[in-house]
Parts: C-alpha cells; sequence; structure tokens
C-alpha cells in the first residue's frame, strides 16, 4: 500500500511513520507534508525517499534543489495539488484544521481510501463528503480514537441494530478543577493532560471539551446517526475508547491503553488487524473504570459546539475557525482560557449561518469569521 501522509511531522504524523516502519513490506510512504519543521521533514525525506513532499508558504529553499528526484509541493494549494497528482492508495490526513478539508476532498474524488485524523474535514464539510461516498468516492476509515474504536465494535454487526453510540472523553486536565481557578488557567494547565499525549491544539481542545463536541459532529457524519443516538459520558481513566449500545440492550466497547499507534495501524490495515508489540492492558492494576455526565458549566464550548451541530449548515465551520483562532491566541497568552467560550460564543451570535453548497462556501465562511477575529486581536 502507497501512503500519502500529510502532517507528518505533527504527533498523529510521528506515531504513523512508526506503524508504517514496523511493516516495510505492506506500507511504502509516496508522499510527505510539513507545515514548517524542515529539520524533521528533512530527516523523514531521506528515511522513506517519497515521490512528492508539501512545505508551508513561509518555509525556505531547503528543498529546492531536490525537485529532480522528488515533487515539491507548496503552501495550501500544494496540499491539495499533492494529493490529486501523486499516485498514493491511502491518504493519511493528519493535518490540524480547516486546511485538511481539501485533500479530503481531493482523495475521495480519485476514489481512494482516507485515513482521516483531520476530524475538521467532516466538522465542517460532512454532508459534502458523505454526498461524495454516496456517488461512490473513496471511503473515510477513521484514526480518531473513539471514531476507531466504534467502528470496531460494528465490525460484523447490522447497522440497523444499532440504538445509540457512546463516546468516552477524559475530562482533560480541568475535569476536577474548581470553575472559579478555571478562568485563569495558563496554556502550561491546560497543555498538562492526564492520559493522553498529543498536539497542542487538540490537547487546548480537550481541556475545553470542544475536541468532544468535534467527535460528535464526526461520529454523526461517519455512522450516520441523528444526534439523539450519539451520547457524551466523562470517562477519566480513557480505558473504554467509546461503545456502541445495540437495540437489544447489549453495548459493546473497545478497550486498551491511551495510544494512537493502534487506530493509527487499524485505518491502515482496516478491516485485517496487524500485530502491535506495544503496552498491554492490565485491568486488575487499573482496578475502578468511572463515568460521569459531561459538565456544561464546566465545558461551555462542549454545548456551543453541540448546539451548533444541531443548527447544522455553517454553524460547525463558525465554531471552528472561531475556536481555531481562538485556541492559537491563548496558547501566545493573548487571552484568558474562559476568553475561548466567549469567542466561539460571539462568533456565532455575530456570523448568519447559511446551507452548505460547495467548498467554497465552507472557506468563505472560515475566512470571514477568521479574518475578523484577527483583525480585533491584531
Ligand atoms: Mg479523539
Amino acid at each position: 500500500m502507497k501512503i500519502l501522509l500529510l502532517g507528518a511531522t505533527g504527533s498523529i504524523g510521528t506515531s504513523a511513520c512508526n506503524c508504517i516502519r514496523r511493516f516495510p513490506d505492506k506500507f511504502r510512504i509516496v508522499g510527505l507534508s510539513a507545515n514548517n519543521n524542515m529539520e524533521k521533514l528533512g530527516k523523514l525525506v531521506s528515511e522513506f525517499s517519497p515521490s512528492a513532499i508539501c512545505v508551508g508558504d513561509g518555509c525556505d529553499d531547503s528543498f529546492a534543489e531536490a525537485g529532480a528526484f522528488m515533487r515539491v509541493f507548496r503552501g495550501r494549494r500544494g496540499l491539495e495539488e499533492i494529493v490529486e497528482e501523486t499516485d498514493f492508495d491511502i491518504l493519511l490526513n493528519a493535518l490540524v484544521g480547516a486546511v485538511g478539508l481539501r485533500a479530503t476532498v481531493a482523495a475521495l474524488k480519485r476514489k481512494k481510501r482516507v485515513a482521516l485524523a483531520n476530524k475538521e474535514s467532516l466538522v465542517i464539510g460532512g454532508d459534502l463528503i458523505n454526498g461524495l461516498i454516496d456517488k461512490g468516492f473513496g471511503e473515510i476509515v477513521p484514526v480518531d480514537s473513539e471514531h476507531s474504536a466504534i467502528l470496531q465494535c460494528m465490525c460484523g454487526e447490522n447497522r440497523t441494530a444499532i440504538e445509540s453510540i457512546i463516546i468516552t472523553a477524559s475530562g482533560g486536565p480541568f475535569r476536577d478543577a474548581p470553575l472559579e481557578k478555571l478562568k485563569n488557567a495558563t496554556p502550561g494547565d491546560a497543555l498538562d493532560h492526564p492520559t493522553w499525549s498529543m498536539g497542542r491544539k487538540i490537547t487546548i481542545d480537550s481541556a475545553t471539551c470542544m475536541n468532544k463536541g468535534f467527535e460528535v459532529i464526526e461520529a454523526h457524519h461517519l455512522f450516520r446517526l441523528s444526534y439523539d443516538a450519539i451520547r457524551v459520558v466523562i470517562h477519566p481513566q480513557s480505558i473504554i475508547h467509546s461503545m456502541v449500545e445495540f437495540h437489544d440492550g447489549a453495548v459493546m466497547a473497545q478497550m486498551g491503553v491511551p495510544d494512537m499507534e493502534l487506530p493509527i495501524q487499524f485505518a491502515l490495515s482496516f478491516p485485517h488487524r496487524l500485530p502491535l508489540m506495544g503496552k498491554r492492558l492490565n485491568l486488575a492494576k487499573i482496578k475502578a473504570l468511572t463515568f460521569f455526565e459531561p459538565d456544561y458549566e464546566r465545558f461551555p464550548c462542549l454545548k456551543l459546539c453541540l448546539d451548533a451541530a444541531l443548527t447544522g449548515g455553517t454553524a460547525p465551520a463558525i465554531v471552528n475557525a472561531a475556536n481555531e483562532v481562538a485556541v492559537r491566541l491563548f496558547l501566545d497568552e493573548r487571552i484568558r482560557y474562559s476568553e475561548i467560550a466567549e469567542i466561539i460564543e460571539s462568533a456565532l451570535q455575530k456570523h448568519a449561518v447559511d446551507k452548505i453548497d460547495s467548498i467554497e462556501s465552507i472557506e468563505q465562511t472560515d475566512s470571514i469569521v477568521r479574518n475578523n477575529l484577527l483583525k480585533r486581536y491584531k
């Protein structure tokens, strides 16, 4: 299988390379992208010798002379072109944010498998993507651990027997913090995730629980379930990665240690399983698995996102764009933690929700919301 890996130097990209190294006879990297970590990309290029790479707009010309033996694409448009013009079997889309949508769509149009870690593709463009899949264009296999768990629980089952799905959330570093303290939580506090080791953006989204809102939308599109059949439960140990409830009352759960290598590898090998010599789950050592209802006062971003999901149209794209800017501002210590939710709420009030009829209409909403906020926080 020829793998095109976008977002190769991030957390998912790094784990994906580990998976691919383990099976050199099964997987081969044919294309890579990195936004700005040229040093790491250089190492991956020497190791995997891809036929194409894509680098960020602002990058130097480190690869200028590589053109003779490797195609070099650049910037946002380059991410789409590398998908359109490289010979591959699976796109592993590990880009962060709305920028990943065009790559997903381009791969589906070529009838390829997309191993999707870029959940924003479905959050902002779910209907568009399902429209393509319904017309016979490609398939999506989730990399997100919760959705991988749901897919694993559904294997061999009749989809019409599914009553609901239950998505677990760790609750992040602020699950038990006093609400008063949360207002002034620092990026350091928010990046200190208790169970998962991930990239910075998604770790902040986990602290605010926005990530779980996005995952509900992602699940709605992936598994074609109505929102009232999708529930979220806080599960601090992150051992049960999600569950499926059937109409006879049976509940299937997929469990494992919190490590992204299994869902990444499963998305590449699906519907087959490959061995993975990683840590093993020892339930006797863990002793207790606990569960709570999510608290919307603690996690206002989750509520905003779920409301936007029900509104539909461009509402999730508004939430996503405002969240991307707000998280950046928070990481740069320009706003307080509590302002993340405030920024998203005011963006939702300010911008009218439209129907989605094309990728351009999503991108237009995205850039209007983004530019508006960037102007305000210049
Ligand atoms: Mg997840």
